[in-house]
């Protein structure tokens, strides 16, 4: 076969087949019956606006390690996640495509994909969550450059070059693609709007938005990156040594959530910048529930995750954060000592200074008597 070493996919996917009768949303939240009769190296519409093809990128873009963290993933999923890298990307740009299975049920959901040219297996012998994961595959990754994605993604025609090149311009730029829908039920891959920026409320709970009105009617080339308060979070690619420098994450946040926050404010409050960059797509499978189990319940990591983010980079304006999402008062969040040193070392800017600068869209919420910050 195209992959030698003997990897046998059709095996590796028979192995995992949904029994008869079996409710195929029950394991993964996602439809696995219609995952599972696509191919591996099916085709997608490429989505992109029609001025990219003919941009032209550097002929010596660094190579990346893609790192991909997973618990419990569909094998069909992960398979084409893995295969749509390998057969949309030039070969001299992948240095490696690193899997951290986080404590996954069947350790040979992972080892298997080993035979697959590039392909490494790091496996948790605990579940750590989706953060420490991708630190643990960063800490191993040998390009200069970093790439995460999730397990369900399809990366679409040329989607590593034009994120590639805006960080080999810059290091201290965090892109990231615009993000397809795959249909959790389907499975038909669909073009997300190129006007979309990340966005969030008080609470921490993150949204899609509208760019705004002035810089859409100011972007008159449709190629150029869109500056984004914040990044979704499971596709992007980082600097190595940028992502070193600024504190990688934040290692005491558990399973899932609040580190796109996190990061995106010490990014922007620590010199760094984010975009979307348009001519890259990404299709990722988004789904209405989490398949997977939280060992201290969903309510309560988020809180916690969110919460040490407020504490560490949100100054006075922590105080919106608990109105917002008073279940949060007095619970427990851990030390974050380390954090605001580290911050402190690297003379960050102000809570106030991103607001002004990077997202002064978010206004303060009506305070009744005690006014505005
Ligand atoms: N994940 C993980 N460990 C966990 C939870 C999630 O490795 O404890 C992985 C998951 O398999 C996926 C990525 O982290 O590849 C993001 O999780 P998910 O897709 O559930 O989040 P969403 O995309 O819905 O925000
Ligand atoms: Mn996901």
């Amino acid at each position: 076969e195209l992959w030698g070493r003997g990897f046998d996919e059709k095996a590796y996917l028979a192995a995992k087949q949904l029994k008869a009768g079996e409710d195929p949303y029950r394991q993964h939240a996602f439809n696995q019956l219609e995952s599972d009769k696509l191919s591996p190296d099916r085709a997608i519409r490429d989505t992109r606006h029609y001025s990219c093809p003919s941009v032209s990128y550097s002929a010596d873009l660094p190579a990346t390690s893609v790192i991909i963290t997973f618990h419990n993933e569909a094998r069909s999923t992960l398979l084409r996640t893995v295969k749509s890298v390998l057969n949309r990307t030039p070969a001299s740009l992948i240095q490696e495509i690193i899997l951290v299975d986080d404590f996954s049920s069947d350790p040979e959901d992972c080892l298997l994909l080993t035979r697959i040219p590039k392909v490494k297996c790091l496996r948790n012998d605990r579940r750590e969550g989706l953060i420490r994961s991708r630190v643990r595959g960063a800490d191993v990754a040998t390009a200069a450059v970093l790439t995460f994605l999730d397990s369900h993604c399809e990366v679409n025609t040329e989607w590593l070059q034009p994120m590639l090149q805006r960080v080999k311009e810059d290091h201290t730029r965090v892109v990231s693609p615009i993000i397809d829908v795959i249909s959790l039920d389907n499975f038909a891959y669909l073009a997300a709007s190129a006007d979309l920026r990340g966005g969030f409320d008080w609470s921490l709970h993150f949204k899609w938005e509208q760019i705004p009105l002035e810089q859409k009617i100011a972007r008159t080339d449709p190629t150029k990156p869109i500056r984004t308060p914040v990044i979704a979070g499971g596709i992007f690619v980082i600097d190595k040594s940028w992502f070193n420098h600024l504190g990688k994450y934040d290692a005491q946040m558990d399973i899932w959530g609040g580190e796109n926050f996190e990061l995106s404010f010490r990014v922007w409050m620590c010199g760094g910048s984010l975009e979307i960059v348009p001519c890259s797509r990404v299709g990722h499978v988004f789904r209405k529930r989490h398949p997977y189990n939280f060992p201290e319940g969903n309510a309560l990591t988020y809180i916690r995750n969110t919460k040490r983010t407020a504490e560490v980079w949100m100054d006075e304006y922590k105080q919106y954060y608990y109105e917002a999402r008073p279940s949060a008062i007095g619970k427990a969040f851990g030390s974050v000592a380390t954090r605001i040193e580290q911050r402190k070392k690297m003379n960050c800017k102000s809570f106030r200074w991103y607001l002004d600068n990077v997202y002064p869209e978010l206004t303060s919420p009506q305070l009744g008597q005690s006014g505005s910050l």
